[in-house]
């Protein structure tokens, strides 16, 4: 084993990762110099900022998009790259919030969410490595059991692409190990290299007249009917603002972090396997993910690489050696491949959400100021569907998806910036001790 460091895991360049080393776009925006005056002032280069520019644009706003670092630095260009239907987790806690017709209503978003990426990539013909196939992986009967409740609900939301129900016997259909009793194939949902979307979607959103820029940190907020966002440089005045930063939020709007449990993930990549190897490890080339609480999430690379992900830390600290800590966990689903090398190591920052539902909306005291946030892991799709949604609700179409989601209460998580990781932790703990019982 001999994964290559480059640097710190959150530094300010991309991370590590065998995304930063296979993109397939090199551009760089110029930080924001002097004054803008526009429509929409944007905070956070990644897809939840990128989304919302982009349906912004198309409906003729003018819009600034400031990153602190590059397009796509944060989760957005450093994630499993795991595109998978569904936003958020036991919709049915809403129902009282929500109403059986408000639920319903959510579950379809979450299968509309994929498709927005479908047509975006589509659309500007985005080099990202899509593909189609995905399975969900039980780890106990109890798992299959959902799977087959799963299926039935998607059957009746009217979801229009292939499913099917994977006894214990034909797990080797999917996938190259003995660990899995069985599996929930969906072929609506797949994989893609997240950063060349991001990249991509950045081109798109400057096509349409977004001016972005990078190495521009919003230093602070002056809010108003004219909000004004500070950075090192510049200055941006605007009729709205977006807070799309997720668990980078940092102490830009304290309420809304407080919202928000940042936490690591982190991702091995293997060198790249033979056709054969590639074949009896993942024959269908599908993305695959397991049921725990601290899951497994593994795919290949256009390469043939397997991209290894999982673990979830709450304390702040990345572990000092990623591929020492994430190898056994790749080798524990994967005893064949002991003698594969590990080429790249990285890790980013999930956030999460006390209901695990995306936290959509407009901040109480000032209506001109949207966000969203706290994917809890399950981003990619939720993050189009935000932007297609607040840029709804920026343009005044009432009555929207938007207000679904603004109506769903969240929970500041108690003990405030530096007590509320260890506290989760402690919640997580126990959510593992239930799952070995
Ligand atoms: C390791 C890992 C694996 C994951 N795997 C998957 C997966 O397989 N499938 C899936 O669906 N989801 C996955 N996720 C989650 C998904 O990546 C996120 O939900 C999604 O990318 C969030 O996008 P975002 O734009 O909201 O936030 P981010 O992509 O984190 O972007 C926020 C941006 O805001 C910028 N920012 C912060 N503060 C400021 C400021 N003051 N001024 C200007 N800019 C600022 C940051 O620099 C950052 O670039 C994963 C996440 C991680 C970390």
């Amino acid at each position: 084993m001999n994964a290559r460091v480059h640097q710190p895991v959150h530094s300010t360049q991309h991370a590590a990762s065998y995304y930063a080393a296979s993109t397939n776009r090199h551009l760089a925006y110029p930080p924001l110099r002097g004054e803008r005056r526009v429509d929409v002032c944007i905070v956070g280069g990644g897809f939840s900022g990128l989304s919302t520019a982009i349906e912004l644009a198309q409906k003729g706003f003018s819009v600034v998009l400031l990153e602190a670092h590059q397009i796509g630095w944060g989760a957005s260009g450093r994630n499993g790259g795991q595109l998978i239907r569904g936003v958020g987790h036991g919709l049915e806690q809403f129902l009282p919030v929500l109403g059986a017709e408000g639920v319903r209503a959510l579950k379809l978003m979450g299968l509309e969410a994929v498709e927005i990426v479908r047509q975006r990539v589509e659309r500007f013909a985005i080099d990202c490595d899509l593909s189609w196939g995905y399975c969900d992986l039980a780890n106990k009967p109890g798992h299959l059991a959902g799977f087959a409740e799963d299926l039935e609900e998607l059957r009746d939301l009217g979801y229009r692409h292939e499913l099917r129900l994977l006894q214990p016997g034909q797990m080797h259909e999917v996938v190259g190990s003995e660990r899995y009793v069985g599996g929930l194939i969906d072929m609506g949902s797949g994989h893609l290299h997240p950063l060349n979307l991001a990249l991509g979607e950045a081109v798109a959103a400057q096509s349409l007249g977004v001016q972005l820029f990078e190495d521009s940190a919003a230093t602070r907020i002056d809010y108003g009917s004219e909000v004004r966002v500070h950075t090192a440089q510049g200055l941006v005045r605007a009729a709205h603002l977006v807070l799309g930063c997720n668990a980078y939020l940092g102490d830009l709007n304290p309420a809304l972090g407080g919202q928000v449990l940042p936490a690591g993930s982190y991702i091995i990549a293997t060198e790249p396997l033979s056709e054969a190897q590639a074949k009896a490890l993942i024959p269908q080339n599908m993305a695959l993910c397991d049921q725990r609480v601290a899951l497994d999430y593994y795919r290949l690379s256009a390469d043939r690489r397997l991209l290894f992900g999982g673990a979830c830390h709450y304390s702040g600290r990345d572990p000092a050696d990623i591929a020492g800590y994430m190898r056994p966990k790749m080798l524990a689903v994967f005893p064949q491949l002991a003698d594969v090398k590990i080429d790249y190591q990285w890790g980013g920052m999930i956030g999460i959400g006390a209901n695990r539902l995306p936290q959509i909306g407009r901040l109480e005291d000032q209506p001109n100021v949207f966000y969203a946030q706290a994917y809890s892991g399950h981003g990619l799709n939720a993050t189009h569907l935000a932007g297609k949604l607040l840029a709804e609700a920026i343009a005044g179409q009432a009555g929207g998806g938007f207000e679904l989601f603004a109506r769903v209460p969240h929970l500041t998580f108690p003990g405030g910036k530096y007590l509320r990781s260890p506290l989760l932790a402690l919640g997580m703990l126990w959510h593992r001790l239930k799952e070995l019982l």
